[in-house]
């Protein structure tokens, strides 16, 4: 781990771990969340939060040479990173040290995107700064499939997550919302009514704004 060759934040810079994973969903998203403070949710939100809740709500356990923690506090200055982990699991190796295991909680089913994984990969990195350990793997458990995925830190994902929280930064200081680009997505984004991507999209002629309204209202 070479933490000096990248640049240092101030608590008060620290930015929600999850706002990566909503920068890498849609940076709008992210904008009118952490930007402008919006924040409505929607069935897909609702979900993950009440999944979330109770993970948090267990405290820890421990099952032979398996200690488990749940919502341990992260940080990371080096990535501006502040949040949580849903379960830390402590495996104790052959040389009585203990390896911590990230576990992330997920509503739904492992996306064609690396958004959960770069969101897992931050977490690790905000534990080995703090522990000063190197962590090579941790999982996401899905909620519709009931089934771990493994994930594997290696240096592409590293620098995926590097390079992401770096734009993350970028974005909320910039203070500038990005113009709404309507995809596939935003039927399952709960600002949806808010943003109104079909009405304010990036490309939209003036007189092509009623066609837009009706359709949003339609949808
Ligand atoms: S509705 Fe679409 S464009 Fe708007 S914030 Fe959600 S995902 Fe982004």
């Amino acid at each position: 781990m070479d933490n000096e060759k990248f640049s240092s934040y101030d608590e008060e810079d620290l930015t929600p771990i999850s706002a990566l994973n909503q920068y890498l969903y849609c940076q709008r998203r992210c904008a009118l969340i952490h930007i402008e403070q919006i924040w409505t949710e929607n069935l897909f939100t609702a979900e993950g939060r009440i999944m979330h809740d109770k993970v948090d709500t267990a405290n820890r356990e421990s099952r032979g040479n398996v200690r488990i923690e749940y919502g341990v506090p992260l940080r990371s200055f080096r990535l501006g990173l502040i949040g949580k982990a849903d379960v830390v699991e402590f495996h104790k190796m052959d040389d009585g040290t203990w390896m911590p295991f990230l576990v992330e909680y997920k509503r739904g089913k492992p996306k064609p995107d690396n958004c959960d994984k770069v969101q897992l990969c931050a977490q690790a990195i905000c534990l080995e700064e703090m522990l000063n350990v190197e962590i090579k793997e941790g999982a996401l458990f899905y909620g519709q499939t009931r089934r771990r995925e493994d994930v594997i830190f290696d240096k592409k994902l590293r620098t995926e997550t590097e390079d992401a929280a770096k734009r993350l930064h970028e974005l909320i200081a910039s203070g500038v919302t990005p113009k709404p680009e309507y995809s596939k997505k935003c039927k399952q984004c709960s600002l949806l009514n808010l943003c109104m991507p079909k009405v304010c999209g990036k490309h939209k002629a003036a007189n092509n704004y009623l066609a837009g309204v009706i359709n949003e209202l339609s949808d």
